[in-house]
């Protein structure tokens, strides 16, 4: 035991501006609860001026774990002790240790996605994949499917600069050149999109309570053996996965990823294999599947 926490490190946490939509309490209090754990994990908004006081402050009063959400993923590097190969690369931490060692960042994001490609029996390995977006979970996602074997990646962003820079962070990852990046005139992903094996939808387009919203592609462009996945969760069945349900492909929805991340993130606080069925009916139950 830490003697400077004399009580132990019982105490898990997010962080985010807002933070009231959190699902991960939920989550990870029903996996605590699974496992029988003295901890609990509580949900606390930090203006984004105060977010070096709140990393001092955790590590000062013992806490054990933190998750990071938007908009701090980035910003919160600069106040860490150490921080993994992975999270420097992506230049996004979600998960953070408090230790001995003082304060160690990392991110789950991509290995959560490939856990619940994984949970559907999809292996991306040799296939070639479209990202719509350019943020933290399109690098995210496109780095995991690097490292996972994709043969090819297209990162997909109306944005130029930010495409760059996403392209840029990911160019270590990329052995063989499989990476790309294109706009999202239809003229330049219509191709991408027509040759690829699996669609992911990396941006919020679509996402409760804009719900009627699509990510700038067209269902027939797609292949219907293709496979598309959004990061979104709520709700759980976008328009862009009901339309390409109707095309005729396999669908895979962002609800795997949330409970997969923050699966990587308990077990990382806590050495124990997280409960992901439980995590998923409690996440169920907060969204009213
Ligand atoms: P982000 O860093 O803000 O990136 C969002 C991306 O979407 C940017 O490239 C942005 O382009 C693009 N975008 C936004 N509005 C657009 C529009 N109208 N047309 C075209 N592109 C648009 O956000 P993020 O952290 O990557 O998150 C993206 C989504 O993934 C969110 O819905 C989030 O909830 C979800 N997510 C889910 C999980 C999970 O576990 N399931 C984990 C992480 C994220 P510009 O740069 O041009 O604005």
């Amino acid at each position: 035991m830490n003697p400077q926490h004399p009580g132990g490190r019982r105490v898990l946490c997010v962080i985010g501006y807002p933070i009231g939509h959190s699902v991960s309490p939920a989550m990870q209090n029903a996996a605590i609860r699974a496992l029988g754990l003295s901890l609990t994990y509580l949900a606390f908004q930090v203006h984004p001026r105060r977010l070096g006081d709140a990393i001092r402050g955790a590590a000062a009063l013992g806490i054990a774990g933190m998750n990071v959400t938007i908009p701090h993923k980035s910003a919160v590097l600069r106040y860490l002790d150490s921080v993994s190969p992975r999270a420097r690369a992506l230049c996004s931490v979600n998960t953070i240790c408090f230790g001995d060692g003082g304060a160690h960042g990392d991110s789950t994001d991509g290995p959560g996605f490939l856990a619940s490609l994984r949970d559907e029996g999809v292996d991306p390995a040799g296939g070639r994949a479209v990202l719509i977006g350019a943020g933290g979970s399109a690098r995210a996602v496109a780095h995991a499917l690097l490292e996972a074997g994709s043969s090819a990646v297209t990162v997909a962003a109306r944005d130029a600069g930010r495409r760059a820079d996403a392209l840029a962070a990911l160019a270590p990852t990329d052995r063989g050149g499989r990476l790309r990046g294109c706009s999202t005139e239809p003229g330049d992903l219509r191709p991408h999109v027509a040759e690829a094996d699996m669609v992911v939808n990396c941006t919020p387009l679509g996402m409760s309570p804009r719900a009627d919203a699509m990510p700038p592609i067209q269902v027939e462009w797609l292949r219907p053996e293709a496979v598309v996945c959004d990061l979104i969760y709520n709700p759980p069945t976008t328009l862009l996965l009901e339309r390409a349900r109707a095309r005729g492909c396999r669908t895979i929805d962002g609800r795997g990823m949330l409970v997969h991340q923050g699966a990587l993130s308990l077990a990382m606080w806590t050495g124990f294999a997280a409960p992901v069925d439980t995590m998923r009916e409690a996440l169920d139950q907060q969204l009213g599947v």
